[in-house]
């Protein structure tokens, strides 16, 4: 069996939809798992729906009538003939959303988070799936909430690999073809989770761990790994071939192109990732496989914006030591900041983190009663692996506001103000 992923870029309207039927037909599509993600920005609409709802409900019914018209036009598109069946359906899982919303009691954003973003996916299959058979492609659809299961960590829930081992494998025959959703699993209770943004590739890798797929491919808007992101560089190289680890490192530095947790699983079983573009899909892309020696070996530029840059030092100029430190972490655990790096001395000790869920002003807070806290806000993170004196010199011309700067052999990483 292999795995196939679809993101949203590839089925932001009808015709990237028409395209996927093209690109299985190109490729084959016997005994495929292919995963799917919610149509375009759907899933940043859902989120500002759960926004208005905890915070001004005045636009939201706007917002999930907007977001039904989206879908409407997108299956009237797709169809010559009578669609009435599958916009129904739509319609009615739009109704879900409203009566969750009257019912709901729970306080928790979280919580209802999941509830409300899950169902980008659930549309986004439900429309795919019928729209396959409608031209062709019999396959059944899977509801991955059913088989991912989940903690209840909402926004980032940890997958429980037996429970959803057990799930997957009772639920999936090889000898088909699934249309299921990334991103989404549920927990104990049954309510939705989700694996955290982005999430769907990392969706791909599970099924193909559990299924123990010959392959995965993640089907993108880009020829494949790139060793630069497209929308910041004008000149790019394609990776033709990287290792799991190569692969996992580039990805935790933040090349978007692939999510972090996708790598681990499918190395663990040696289950080769291609990373390949749904617009040309007779190019073959990059191949993410064991031991890959890296073709070609060239630097490799990362950016990631809108950080944070926490300097700390003692209030009294003691030194910066273990107990300290193990304090920091507590708290950045705690206000579930991703820290991107650090560095220290004596008296300071400085993090550049992620601030995803919004809680930059209660660390602080609570840093201040120990520490002297300067915040830089919105700042990059530049990473660039395989430097040479060449790649270093772009960086220092373009940039002369360096707030910090860490590199070992490999990799230079630099904080800055821009
Ligand atoms: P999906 O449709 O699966 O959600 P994404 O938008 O998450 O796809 O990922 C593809 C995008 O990743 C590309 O359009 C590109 O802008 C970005 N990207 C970031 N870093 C890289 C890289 N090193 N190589 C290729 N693409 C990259
Ligand atoms: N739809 C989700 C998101 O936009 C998951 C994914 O696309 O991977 O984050
Ligand atoms: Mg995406």
């Amino acid at each position: 069996m292999k795995v196939f992923k679809f993101g949203g870029a590839s089925v932001k309207d009808a015709e990237g939809i028409k395209n996927v039927i093209k690109v299985l037909k190109e490729v084959g599509y016997n005994e495929t798992l292919i995963v799917v993600s919610a149509f375009g920005k759907t899933t940043n609409a859902l989120e500002q729906i759960v926004r208005e709802y905890m915070e001004d409900s005045s636009n939201m019914q706007n917002s999930i009538l907007k977001l039904l018209k989206f879908h409407l036009d997108i299956i009237n598109k797709l169809y010559d003939s009578d669609y009435t069946f599958i916009a129904l359906e739509i319609q009615k899982i739009f109704e879900e959303l409203k009566h969750f919303f009257q019912t709901n009691k729970s306080p928790d954003y979280n919580f209802i988070y999941d509830q409300v973003v899950s169902l980008g996916e659930i549309i986004s299959t439900t429309i795919l799936s019928n729209y396959l058979n409608y031209s062709g492609i019999n396959n059944i659809w899977l509801d991955a909430r059913k088989l991912i299961k989940t903690d209840n960590y909402y926004r980032d829930a940890n997958l429980n690999w037996e429970l959803s081992k057990e799930k997957i494998l009772i639920n999936i025959d090889i000898k088909n073809v699934y249309i299921t959703q990334g991103f989404i699993g549920s927990d104990n209770n049954n309510f939705s989770t989700t694996l955290g943004r982005e999430g769907s590739d990392y969706s791909a890798a599970i099924f193909a761990y559990v299924l123990n797929a010959e392959f995965v491919t993640i089907w993108k808007d880009v020829d494949g790994v790139l060793n630069a992101d497209p929308r910041y560089f004008k000149k790019t190289i394609l990776l033709n071939r990287i290792s799991y680890q190569e692969a996992i490192e580039l990805a935790f530095y933040g090349a978007s192109v692939i999510h972090p947790k996708t790598l681990q699983p499918l190395q663990r079983k040696e289950i080769p990732l291609n990373v390949r573009s749904f617009l040309n899909p007779s190019k073959k892309g990059t191949i993410v496989s064991k031991g890959a020696k890296m073709k070609p070996i060239v630097p490799c530029f990362i950016i990631k914006k809108n950080q944070v840059l926490l300097r700390l030092s003692s209030l009294d100029f003691s030194f910066i030591v273990e107990e300290n430190i193990s304090d920091i972490f507590l708290l950045l655990h705690k206000f579930k900041m991703r820290v991107e790096l650090i560095q220290n001395s004596a008296i300071s000790f400085s993090v550049c983190v992620s601030n995803k869920y919004d809680n930059l002003d209660e660390l602080e807070y609570n840093l201040r009663s120990k520490y002297n806290v300067n915040v830089y806000e919105g700042v990059t993170l530049r990473t660039i692996r395989h430097f040479n004196s060449t790649s270093l010199k772009s960086i220092n011309k373009n940039n002369s506001n360096i707030l910090l700067e860490q590199r070992d052999q490999n990799t230079i990483q630099l904080v800055l103000d821009e």
